[in-house]
């Protein structure tokens, strides 16, 4: 085994492979940008490198500077981690070169694997189904959309250099196909210097279900079961799970050898993923192989009880499978939910900011991989991955049950996170009842809010929460200094009936309170519904609070904005008001400001560089038009006009670097 190995990432897969890597008694070095220098993998590691500036093509893409720091540093093996230079086969070959171990797949395998055209020539050769495609790539758009014309729509056109879902289009018709492809194009020329596009035929609500594979150097090729992956936005995943309920024991066998088998006849070594989508009728096809370790690894390790990166260190020491086939066993469910910078509500545009307060779930059955603390920057230079969240049940119904409550009690502030949109997709009825495919989210959900009503049950109990924090609130005030306004009246009477009235939304709760805070028993009338509640000692300085509701536990978090209460519940957000029966009157009365929004202008709304400004001064736009490309996070997102309109002013060029709400030009 190795002695001392570095890891060419950063991030929660940094912090991961350093775990193993103490585990082993391996030294871990890493590499870190100026971005980076207070990142945890920094002081995790035995060693640190600074290797370059923020931007990633002066740092975790340097190749040469990564070589440089691993031979510095004694090194004798690289781990890509996953991203950056994971599937780059050149960079493989130059850590060989070097002298040093590529902990993964040989250059060769990548290269003829990591090709979205040449590992489907080669799983047809396997006689494993893959998706009907064009058999090349495709650069002149007439030629395109002849050879479109043979085929049946929809169509899917894919950059053929891609990756991570970018530049992706739907083509449902041949009137769509030239601005498609043109559009296509050219995402990929900008995002990958290469002007391929690949077309094929386009599953109608398919299910992306993927096999972990492990090969050695002396010929053993095993799979570790399947994940499913189906929930995703922008096709990118944000909730995995293991095993696939789409997927039996036969199943499994079937297209497991074929992913063994596609591995084999790659001469496939370390971990590798074949991904392949389910039709409705449940039937496989090949989409591609990534040659490295997944994001979602954790659920596989959670079911099999194996280390991935112990394992693949193992085989790049030269090292035997420790286990056949038959020794693979799938114990209970994972599923594991990608906490990401983005913002729900607006189409999951990356956001960035500080981590002003971080509290983690905890448990027995949980697992969080992170990368993040209280104090972390959260920057427009790299992925908006923070962390993963990954909970295991004996089955599907008790480890959904215990994400949500992890999720529940994941506390993340500074930075507009999808975390309640992760626990609301996994809270949902429909992924209760297995009913996935990786159009769930546009079919349950707007804007980030599912389109169904919430469950009674779970407002009361939200109600509840924010009540008795408010309740007590003198408590709150001394015991933890948390800054909340006086209020107008009083209700410091602790014994007897006490009543409030709580707006949520546009519906208004009766709401009587009985109990005192030294037996911290209480019951709770909402209207006509009654509830025994216990509270904890009170602990807010987290923000976080359990309740005991007719017996059963629950994690609320809170935030307190003036005289309202925020509640965060099983992906909920609702902001309470609670009045005295005297001040709802009151309020009645009083007049309520009207906030319009200004229609003159069109602001960013994320934080980013602009790549591409498609409107001048006096120009007339029309609603829906693209304007501007702002790239962020690696994506690049087209900002388009909010209305018709001749405008006035453009504020921005190529190459500014624009804020959240930053003005981009001024309509006339
Ligand atoms: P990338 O390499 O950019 O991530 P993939 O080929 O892995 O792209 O596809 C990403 C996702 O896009 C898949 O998980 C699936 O949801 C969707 N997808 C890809 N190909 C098809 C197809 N032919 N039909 C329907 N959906 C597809």
């Amino acid at each position: 085994m190795f002695n001392k190995i570095l890891i060419a990432n950063r991030g929660e897969i940094a912090v991961r492979v350093i775990r193993t890597c103490k585990k082993l008694s391996i030294g871990a070095v890493v590499v870190y940008s100026e971005a980076d220098q207070r990142h945890p993998c920094v002081e995790q590691a035995d060693e640190a490198a600074l290797i370059g500036p923020a931007p990633a093509p002066e740092s975790y893409l340097a190749k040469e500077r990564i070589i440089e720091a691993a031979i510095a540093h004694g090194c004798e093996a690289v781990h890509p981690g996953y991203g950056f230079l994971s599937e780059n086969a050149g960079f493989a070959q130059m850590v060989i070169d070097a002298g040093l171990v590529f902990i993964g797949p040989t250059p060769k395998a990548i290269a003829l694997l990591g090709d979205k055209v040449a590992s489907k020539v080669l799983a047809e050769k396997c006689s494993i189904p893959v998706v009907p495609s064009h058999p090349e790539p495709l650069v002149d758009p007439e030629r395109a959309f002849v050879l479109a014309g043979r085929m049946t729509f929809p169509l899917l056109l894919k950059p053929a250099a891609g990756g991570g879902g970018r530049g992706m289009r739907i083509v449902n018709s041949k009137d769509e196909f030239p601005s498609a492809f043109r559009a296509c194009q050219e995402e990929t020329i900008k995002g990958f210097s290469d002007d391929r596009v690949f077309m094929e035929k386009y599953v109608i609500s398919p299910r992306h279900i993927e096999f972990q594979i492990m090969g050695d150097q002396h010929g053993h090729v095993i799979h570790l079961g399947e994940r499913e992956c189906s929930i995703q936005r922008r096709y990118q995943k944000v909730i995995e799970e293991s095993p696939s309920p789409a997927v039996d024991r036969d199943l499994r066998e079937k297209i497991g050898s074929w992913a063994c088998r596609l591995a084999s006849e790659a001469g496939y070594t370390s971990a590798g993923t074949a991904e392949f989508i389910m039709d409705e009728g449940r039937n496989f096809y090949f989409l591609e192989m990534n040659t490295r370790l997944q994001v979602e690894h954790p659920v596989t390790e959670m079911v099999t009880g194996l280390d991935l990166v112990e394992l693949q260190l193992g085989i790049a020491a030269g090292e035997k499978l420790p286990l056949s086939q038959e020794d693979v066993a799938m114990d209970g469910w994972a599923i594991e939910a990608r906490i990401c910078a983005e913002d729900p509500a607006r189409d999951f545009f990356p956001t960035t900011g500080i981590v002003t307060r971080y509290a983690v779930p905890r448990g027995k059955n949980i697992r969080v991989d992170d990368g993040i603390r209280a104090g972390s920057a959260v920057t427009i230079h790299y992925d908006s991955l923070l962390s993963k969240v990954i909970a295991r049940g004996k089955n599907r119904d008790e480890a959904t049950r215990r994400l949500v409550k992890a999720l529940n009690g994941y506390h993340i502030e500074g930075i507009i996170t999808n975390v309640d949109f992760a626990n609301a997709l996994v809270d949902h009825p429909a992924f209760a009842s297995r009913r996935l495919s990786t159009g769930f989210i546009d079919e349950h959900f707007v804007q980030g809010r599912s389109k169904q009503r919430p469950e009674q049950e779970k407002i009361d109990a939200m109600i509840m929460a924010g009540l008795l924090v408010y309740h007590n609130r003198q408590d709150v005030v001394r015991d933890s200094l948390v800054p909340m306004s006086p209020h107008v009246g009083t209700t410091s009477v602790l014994e007897g009936t006490i009543r409030y009235v709580v707006r949520v939304d546009e519906d208004v709760f009766d709401v009587q309170l009985d109990g005192d805070r030294k037996s911290r028993k209480w019951q709770i009338q909402i209207n006509d519904r009654e509830y025994d509640v216990v509270t904890p000692e009170f602990e807010f300085y987290r923000r976080r609070l359990k309740l005991r509701i007719n017996g059963d536990s629950h994690m609320f978090r809170l935030r307190y904005q003036e005289n309202h209460i925020q509640v965060f519940f099983c992906g909920i957000v609702r902001l309470l008001e609670i009045y005295t029966p005297l001040e709802w009157r009151l309020s009645k009365f009083m007049l309520r400001g009207i906030i319009e929004e200004d229609e003159d202008v069109l602001s960013c709304p994320m934080p980013g560089l602009v790549i591409d400004v498609s409107v001048a001064q006096g120009d007339s736009v029309r609603k829906g038009q693209e304007l501007f490309r702002i790239e962020s996070m690696k994506m690049q997102s087209g900002i388009v006009a909010p209305r018709d309109g001749k405008v006035a002013e453009v504020l921005v060029s190529p190459g500014t670097a624009v804020e959240s709400d930053q003005m981009l030009l001024r309509y006339e």
